[in-house]
């Protein structure tokens, strides 16, 4: 029997990424609010927040300087935009704060609200810098299969899940997808980590000379990716990777919407693991999730193609109404200034060997064939048979399971396509409330069993 609210939440929501038939008879988990890395349900409920919403509260909840750096900023300023050459000093000093962060050449900022927004401006800046060049069959984007980089028509084109595809008519055409960094469930039997990564870094040697060089423009990929089952790169990948598109002119996009800003225990994810990109999407804890914004960085070379461009078509012709919100930028402001001063970035460094450590006990379970990740962001993959690697059958649901048992016990874990879960609770947690949250997903697990 469903609540009053559940009731009205059925009739009158339609909700993303969700199971639209089971929702009719399961309804919503509502949530009322929020204190730490704890949210509360109606009844009062606690969770731990194993997923920070949607990998972005990297803060926690209730974060008063966050509430009242918005409320300021909507006092004073609360709306202004960025067309036609108007400014306001939040986002020139958001700009400034990133251009000084970011691990990649950066000549300037261009905001988005969301990681789709971003990633969005990314194929767009893509194809108008290769046409600025003169290059205008240089356009092509290679993303990886289990990639996720968000549901606009061209992003969801760059992702590789199944989901985003299916009878949505995507991908559009000129979006490649190369093989998933995924060491164990595809690489070889006996293949190290680094055989597995030259390997696919001559798979996607391989993709781009069959489509011709000069018609491949990007390559997109996630430090780590999420979406796709929280799927840390084997050894040696980014540098497997980086040689093959230095040697046919193909920049380097990464998707740090979920990497980005400490989750990795370094500001950026590409530090993290040795990659090199020539930009940077952003979005989620650049405001701790607490109000939209995304964001990418713009190299030199790309700014002085914008802006021939601009001399010749008069207009530089993208952006949106919120490309710089005030309050979103405030709030960014708060939140990276937050980071700093309470060393959030150097407290995932410390924290990340015990949270590594208590998820891979998990391994030890009968279901569990691996139990992977890296700082504060891990997931495991559900098994039928450890031995042999095979899965259950799709339509048991066993990983969905586990998570709705995750929330019986108190803690919200996310499930993720082709049985696997993810963990990336908040980045402020407690080693205490590290144990506290692995002792619920055990038991969650048990009760999978
Ligand atoms: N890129 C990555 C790596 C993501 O994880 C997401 C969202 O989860 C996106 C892009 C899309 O961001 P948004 O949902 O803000 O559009």
């Amino acid at each position: 029997m469903l609540s009053n609210l559940a009731t009205r939440d059925v009739e009158t929501l339609l909700h993303p990424y969700t199971n639209l038939d089971a929702h009719r008879s399961t309804g919503p988990l509502v949530l009322e609010r929020g204190e730490g890395v704890f949210v509360y349900d109606t009844a009062g409920k606690p969770y731990i927040e194993g997923m920070s919403g949607l990998w972005c509260t990297a803060l926690g909840y209730s974060n008063d300087e966050l509430a009242e750096a918005a409320r300021a900023q909507m006092g004073r300023l609360p709306f202004g935009h960025l067309f036609s050459g108007r400014s306001h000093d939040p986002a020139i000093e958001l700009a400034e704060v990133l251009k000084g962060l970011m691990p990649v050449p950066t000549s300037k900022v261009f905001f988005t609200s969301s990681g789709s927004e971003a990633n969005d401006t990314q194929v767009k800046l893509t194809w108008y810098y290769n046409n600025a060049l003169g290059r205008p069959r240089k356009k092509k984007i290679i993303g990886r299969q289990r990639g996720y980089h968000g549901v606009t028509v061209a992003t969801a084109s760059l992702t590789g899940l199944p989901a985003n595809h299916a009878d949505w008519d995507l991908p559009l055409p000129g979006f490649l997808h190369t093989a998933c960094p995924h060491h164990y469930r595809f690489a070889q039997s006996g293949e190290s980590e680094r055989a597995f990564s030259e390997r696919l870094a001559g798979e996607l040697e391989a993709l781009i000379l069959r489509e011709d060089p000069e018609t491949v423009a990007a390559f997109i990929a996630e430090p780590v990716m999420g979406a796709g089952g929280a799927i840390v790169p084997p050894e040696g990948y980014f540098e497997a990777v980086q040689a093959v598109l230095a040697n046919y002119d193909v920049r380097f996009i990464a998707d740090e919407v979920i990497c980005g800003f400490g989750r990795l225990g370094t500001w950026f994810g590409s530090e993290a693991l040795g990659a090199r990109p020539d930009t940077i999407s952003f979005a989620k804890a650049v405001t701790s999730g607490y109000v939209p914004l995304g964001g990418v960085s713009v190299d030199e070379p790309l700014y002085e193609a914008m802006l021939a461009e601009s001399r010749k078509l008069g207009t530089f012709g993208h952006g949106t109404t919120y490309s710089g919100h005030p309050v979103a930028c405030a709030v960014a402001l708060k939140t990276i200034e937050i980071y700093r001063r309470e060393r959030i970035v150097e407290g995932v460094a410390a924290k990340a060997p015990h949270f590594q450590a208590r998820l891979s006990r998990l391994a030890e379970h009968d279901i569990v064939g691996e139990a992977r990740g890296i700082g504060l962001i891990g997931g495991l993959e559900i098994v039928a048979d450890k031995a042999s690697r095979a899965q259950y059958e799709p339509k048991a649901g066993v990983a969905a399971r586990c998570v709705a048992f995750a929330q019986g016990e108190g803690l919200i874990v996310r499930f993720l396509a082709g049985d696997r879960v993810a963990v990336c609770p908040p980045l402020i947690i407690t080693e205490a409330e590290i144990d506290a949250l692995f002792d619920r997903l055990a038991r969650a697990l048990d009760r999978t069993r």
